[in-house]
Parts: C-alpha cells; sequence; structure tokens
C-alpha cells in the first residue's frame, strides 16, 4: 500500500514537473512572442533611419557676391535646376543689390555672411572685426528682414581666440571648385566631381564666368550621382541625424 502511494506520489510528481515544464515554456514563448515585435520595431526604426540616410547630400555655396552679372544667372540655373545654395555676401555690394538677395530668399537659398568688404580677418583689430561682421549682418537684415546665422571669413581666415567675438557659426568648405584660380570651367567641373563626398561644402564665386558656365554640370553630374541639394544649416542638421545610427550600433 504504502509502496502503490508512493508510486503515485512519484507519477504525480512526474505529470507535475512536465506541466510545470510546459507552462515554463509556454511563459518562455510567450514572452519571446511579446520581445519579437519590440526587437523588430527596433530594429525597423534603425534600419528606417539608414534608410533615410541612404540619402547624399552635398552644399553649394557662393562667395564674394552678389555680382550685378553673375548672380542672377547663379539664380537662374538654381531656378531651372531645382536646386538650393548658400550665398556668403559682401556687405556693401548687399547694399548696392538688395533685390539679389530678396530673390535668393524667394529660392529658399541661404544666404551667410562674408564680411562688409572682404576684410582678412587675420590682419583685423578685434574692434575692426565685430564691425566688419556687424555691417554686413546689418545689410542682410535691411534686404530681407532676417539675420543670418552663419559667417565664412574671407581666405577662411580668423585666429582661434578671436571665433568668440562672432555670435554666428563659421563656415569653411571641405571641396574647393578653384573657380578662382582657373578660367576653364572644365576644370572646375573636375575639381568639384573628383572630391566630393557626402555632406561636402562646396566652394565656389558667384564673381567669375567659369563658375557660371561649369554650375549646370556640376548639378547634373551631382544628381546622377544621388546627391541631394540643401543649403549648410540643412546639412548642419542632416549629418547630426547621419550619425545617429552609428551611435545605436
Ligand atoms: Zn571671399
Amino acid at each position: 500500500m504504502k509502496t502503490k502511494k508512493y508510486l503515485f506520489y512519484n507519477l504525480f510528481l512526474v505529470i507535475f514537473s512536465i506541466l510545470f515544464s510546459t507552462s515554463v515554456n509556454s511563459i518562455d514563448d510567450i514572452g519571446n512572442k511579446n520581445n519579437i515585435p519590440e526587437i523588430s520595431a527596433h530594429n525597423s526604426e534603425i534600419s528606417g533611419n539608414r534608410k533615410s540616410n541612404e540619402k547624399k547630400y552635398v552644399a553649394l555655396t557662393f562667395d564674394d557676391g552678389p555680382h550685378p552679372e553673375y548672380t542672377p544667372q547663379v539664380l537662374d540655373i538654381l531656378t531651372e535646376k531645382k536646386a538650393v545654395a548658400t550665398f556668403f555676401v559682401l556687405g556693401y555690394r548687399v547694399e548696392q543689390h538688395p533685390e539679389l538677395l530678396q530673390r535668393m530668399k524667394s529660392l529658399k537659398c541661404e544666404i551667410g555672411n562674408h564680411t562688409y568688404d572682404h576684410a582678412d580677418l587675420h590682419k583685423t583689430s578685434k574692434s575692426q572685426i565685430v564691425s566688419e561682421i556687424n555691417k554686413c549682418n546689418e545689410a542682410i537684415y535691411a534686404a530681407t528682414g532676417e539675420y543670418p546665422k552663419l559667417y565664412r571669413p574671407p581666405f577662411g581666415n580668423m585666429w582661434k581666440e578671436n571665433e568668440s567675438l562672432i555670435p554666428l557659426k563659421k563656415i569653411l568648405w571641405s571641396v574647393d571648385s578653384a573657380d578662382w584660380r582657373t578660367e576653364n570651367p572644365d576644370r572646375v567641373v573636375k575639381n568639384v566631381i573628383s572630391t566630393v563626398k557626402e555632406n561636402s561644402t562646396i566652394l565656389m564665386h558667384d564673381f567669375y564666368p567659369q563658375t557660371i558656365k561649369a554650375l549646370p554640370e556640376i548639378i547634373d553630374r551631382l544628381r546622377a550621382e544621388g546627391y541631394e541639394f540643401v543649403t549648410v544649416s540643412e546639412l548642419a542638421e542632416l549629418s547630426q541625424l547621419a550619425k545617429l545610427p552609428d551611435f545605436m550600433d
């Protein structure tokens, strides 16, 4: 009787442990099932970011204008090609041609400060630096009703210790079209195409005929390579976003 009871007890234990292990498994399964959508949602979020980052962006920038002859031609080409650019303008030229800045603004282009009269900020006093930037800022404001967020020091020259004098974001360039050094538009195109990469800021000048001749081909070839044109501020935002998946990985 005792043995029978013992056997029955053992059988009960076996059945109980089988049931228990099954229920544990099913809890695991449910747990996994519950986790799966969460993980895949997370993954799809990452791949979603990657997908949007598969777009390649570049910023075209033009210095030293506005020029009465060449700037309207640049704006015509941008209009025709449905592209945007950023113009680093000189204050005294803005005062002469404020309507060109209004046209830049209406085309959703960005306007940056390039000093009042192309001063080399390596060679000017602190008070001159402030005056050069302020006078250009005021000229831009008078023409467009908005102050710029960016500046580009002429020749790229700026002492690091003087940067805090200017409450604007300093923008240089990563690709030099060297349109100021050659009169050959093919050379200008080649300089850009051979060195451009994702998130490049391309230096040009709305100041030379070779730039005007090279620009349509530069836009067409970059677009054929999958690049989209954005302003410098948009590029800064997008390239910050582009870094996100790296951090997530
Ligand atoms: Zn310049």
